[in-house]
């Protein structure tokens, strides 16, 4: 964790100061806006953002990053799923002139055609950066869909997430916080915690601290996986079933089509206990194992 601010409890923002003006939070949607100036613009400090940039802002909600990013981008291409905040994003799009706004779920969109082609590649922008405080019922499936379907197309990620999915994500191997998310997210990006943002930054209040984290695309992967597929197949079916020793997770597992022995072998041939978890295993341990494993599907 690279710093850890202290955020203050006096509320330096106002929603009725802002061109989207009051609309009320829906739960359902995880709107926790951020009221907290100074938060948001650290957020966008982290996101070191140029004219030459494309962010892509997922949830821009009552606008409080907003006006923020599209002071400093290129553009901004900010996708929202709420048609009750749409008609005031449209006003804060209107004065700003480089606010591209979708009404839509970002699950849903082709990143590629749907975003870059259509907004990006007309504009000779050099770099497309996601920053977002992200709504915290589908932040999993949110990171995975950039890593898995588009990570050439993105320089960074600044995401506002609960504390403990930071943690996960750059947790390191042996602990509780380590799984298929750790080497995912390792296996795309250098992670870091950039820092800790409390409750009382957020109306309504979350139940928990949430945290700021960046994720820096890699050019290359850290280490070599003889079949990426089968790599990324063997992560998830180890963490499937934590509890389980290595050999009898990936051996009950259809994703993986090994027998217990495969596991054990391969295993005792990397110098690695056979009764091991997968949680003590590196990425590139995964990547050693799954090509040893598929060698004897
Ligand atoms: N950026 C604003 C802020 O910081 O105050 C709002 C953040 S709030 C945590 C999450 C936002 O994501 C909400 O505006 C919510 O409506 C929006 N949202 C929820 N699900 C979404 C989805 N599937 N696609 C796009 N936006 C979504």
């Amino acid at each position: 964790m690279s710093t850890r601010k202290q955020y203050n409890r006096k509320k330096s923002y106002n929603h009725s100061e802002n061109r989207v003006g009051f609309v009320k939070a829906k739960k359902s949607l995880g709107q926790n806006f951020l009221n907290d100036r100074v938060v948001v613009q650290d957020i966008v400090l982290c996101g070191e953002v140029e004219a030459c940039d494309a962010v892509i802002e997922i949830g821009p909600g009552r606008g409080a990053m907003t006006g923020e990013l599209a002071s400093r981008a290129g553009l901004v291409i900010a996708v929202e799923i709420d048609k009750d905040l749409i008609p005031g994003l449209e006003e804060l799009a209107r004065l700003y002139g480089n606010i591209e706004l979708i009404h839509g779920d970002i699950l849903k969109l082709d990143v590629e055609k749907d975003i870059v082609d259509k907004y990006v590649r007309p504009r000779g922008l050099s770099k497309v950066k996601v920053i977002a405080n992200l709504p915290y019922y589908i932040t999993t499936p949110i990171i995975m869909k950039f890593l898995e379907d588009c990570p050439q197309l993105i320089d960074c990620m600044v995401i506002m997430v609960q504390k403990e999915v930071a943690q996960r994500m750059t947790a390191k191997p042996g602990g509780k916080d380590y799984g298929a998310m750790t080497v995912t997210v390792n296996y795309f990006t250098e992670s870091s915690i950039e820092f800790i943002v409390p409750p009382h930054c957020f109306s309504p209040q979350p139940g928990v601290d949430s945290a700021v984290v960046k994720l820096k695309m890699r050019s290359e992967p850290p280490f070599e996986t003889p079949d990426r597929d089968y790599f990324f197949k063997t992560v998830k079916a180890a963490f499937l079933q934590r509890r389980k020793t290595l050999a009898n997770a990936l051996a009950n597992s259809p994703m993986t089509s090994v027998s217990v022995s495969d596991v054990t072998e391969a295993l005792a041939e990397m110098g690695i206990n056979v009764m091991a978890r997968g949680e003590t295993l590196s990425g590139e341990q995964f990547a050693e194992l799954s090509g040893k494993l598929l060698r004897r599907k």
